[in-house]
């Protein structure tokens, strides 16, 4: 039998079993198979951790290298995940599920934020405020000092990155604690930011549960600021934690249950295959996944048709093999989103496509679905209400402009929303009215990491990517001196 890889925490520039003996198994949602263990992190973990980030912050071992150097260094931990670009893709794929290309295509992301975010560490300057006559008054942007980041299993390369990279580009130090399900490639990537020359202590990843390993960290008194990435349970909680030391949340991304608009003008066979594709990538369990889809009556019949003709012939697949859509990353999540798609019938909505979890040879073992569309959905639906996380839309028409707003706006969540027109007047209004982060027109579907991103509502606060991480990644100290 295949020996079962043990991995430890990455703290303080080594990996360490830590000092619980417990362990964790990570599956691989493919095949059902244990494929490692990890670390089950407890409080004297976290508070090794948050020692080790701390020494690293306050002895000036990297806020107080030339930003120059930092960037750097930043840029050959760039290099080396590039090096391994097959070994994480296949590691990512592996432990969550995901085909390997779009595996590939979150480690391509976590170099490119790296990079992006290098190129930052030597332009965060301050400003000189004319005050008075004989005052020199100067704003100094600081690093904030040990940051923890909670990240989940959607992306995690991808989170760990947009969130690590601009904090220690400003000169912080940071405490990771990964999703339990997919821990491998967050510790992976420390292990390169180690070997790229990056100092002990400056990149941790403490493994474990989130009631444990995450709680203990988001209720330290050592950390300086949060960034989390979850459920809202878990958020609410993580907030509840993080007040027990005033310790600011500066960004806590929720989940969403994103709109795209569809109008009678669009192009509508290239609407339908976008939202169809959106369906398959990540299995649809990505954030800003669109998940209601909003069709202007005129189109409605075209649409749906087009969107069950392409998700008919999705090929169900084993990650690595990279097929159109792979499983779902656990059995928990599978259970989940079957119970969504029963409450969805059991309120009357008519299911057109899937619902069921698949079968068949290679799928048998692993927490495979069908991509799944209803049609007929109601507002105040489970499915039309609440994030599902899983390959599943809920097709519903409208009449007017204002309507569609209302509908789309008429959620506990405000990620991001698509609309598709011809009409450049008409985008731009719904865009400005749509109450959500990021607005995409006529596909694009992603986002870049040069722009911000984050939620309103239920959907949280704070933004990644972009100048916005920059600066809430760091804080501002105004100095007046008396000439
Ligand atoms: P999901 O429900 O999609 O699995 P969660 O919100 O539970 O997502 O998990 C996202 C991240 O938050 C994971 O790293 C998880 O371990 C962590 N987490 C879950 N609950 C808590 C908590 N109470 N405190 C801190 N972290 C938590």
């Amino acid at each position: 039998m295949k020996k079962i890889q043990k991995l430890g925490h990455w703290i303080d520039g080594l990996e360490i079993s830590g000092k619980s003996t417990e362990i964790l198994p990570v599956v691989d949602p493919g095949s059902g198979q244990m494929i490692a263990t990890v670390a089950r992190g407890e409080q004297a973990d976290v508070d090794l951790a948050i020692g080790a980030a701390t020494k690293a912050f306050s002895s000036g071992k990297w806020p107080g290298l030339a930003p120059h150097q930092r960037s750097r260094l930043m840029l050959e931990w760039a290099r080396l995940i590039g090096r391994e670009r097959a070994n994480l893709a296949t590691l990512l794929s592996k432990e969550n599920g995901k085909p390997l290309s779009q595996a590939d295509g979150e480690v391509e992301t976590t170099i490119r934020n790296l990079e992006y975010f290098s190129g930052w560490a030597d332009k965060v300057h301050g400003r000189v405020v004319p005050l008075q006559e004989n005052v020199f008054d100067y704003i100094r942007q600081e690093p904030l000092g040990v940051v923890g980041h909670i990240t989940p299993w959607n992306y995690p390369l991808d989170i760990f990155a947009r969130g690590v990279a601009p904090c220690l580009a400003v000169g912080n130090t940071v405490v990771v604690k990964p999703a339990e399900e997919t821990p491998l490639s967050s510790i992976e990537l420390a292990r390169l930011a180690s070997e790229a020359g990056i100092p002990a202590g400056v990149v941790n990843v403490v493994t474990g549960l989130g009631a444990e390993a995450g709680a203990a960290l988001a209720s330290h008194s050592g950390l300086q600021a949060l960034s989390f990435c979850g459920s809202i349970e878990a958020g609410k909680q993580v907030l509840v934690a993080a007040a027990q030391n005033i310790t600011p949340v500066v960004s806590l991304e929720l989940g969403g249950k994103s709109p795209c608009i569809i109008f009678d003008d669009s192009d509508v066979t290239r609407a339908a295959e976008s939202i169809a594709g959106g369906v398959c990538f990540n299995a649809g369990q990505s954030c800003g996944f669109l998940s209601r889809i909003l069709v202007q009556k005129e189109i409605f019949s075209t649409i749906v048709e087009t969107i069950l003709n392409v998700l008919a012939n999705v090929h169900l697949g084993y990650g690595l093999d990279d097929p159109d859509m792979g499983p779902l990353v656990s059995e928990t999540q599978l259970e989940r989103v079957l119970g969504y798609i029963q409450q969805g019938r059991r309120e009357g909505a008519v299911l057109s496509l899937g619902g069921n979890r698949a079968s068949g040879k290679m799928l048998d073992n692993g927490f495979f679905i069908e991509p799944t569309v209803f049609t007929n959905v109601e507002p105040g639906m489970q499915i039309v209400e609440e994030e599902i996380f899983g390959p599943v839309i809920a097709i519903m028409s409208f009449g007017s402009e204002e309507e569609a707003i209302e509908i789309a706006n008429a959620s506990k969540y405000g990620l991001s929303a698509e609309i598709w027109s011809r009409d450049l007047s008409l985008t731009h209004r719904v865009a400005a009215k749509l109450d959500v982060s990021h607005v995409t027109v006529n596909g694009g579907g992603g986002f870049g990491i040069e722009a911000p991103f984050g939620g309103v509502k239920q959907s949280g606060f704070g933004r990644e990517g972009g100048w916005e991480s920059i600066l809430q990644y760091s804080r501002v100290k105004n100095v007046w001196i008396n000439l």
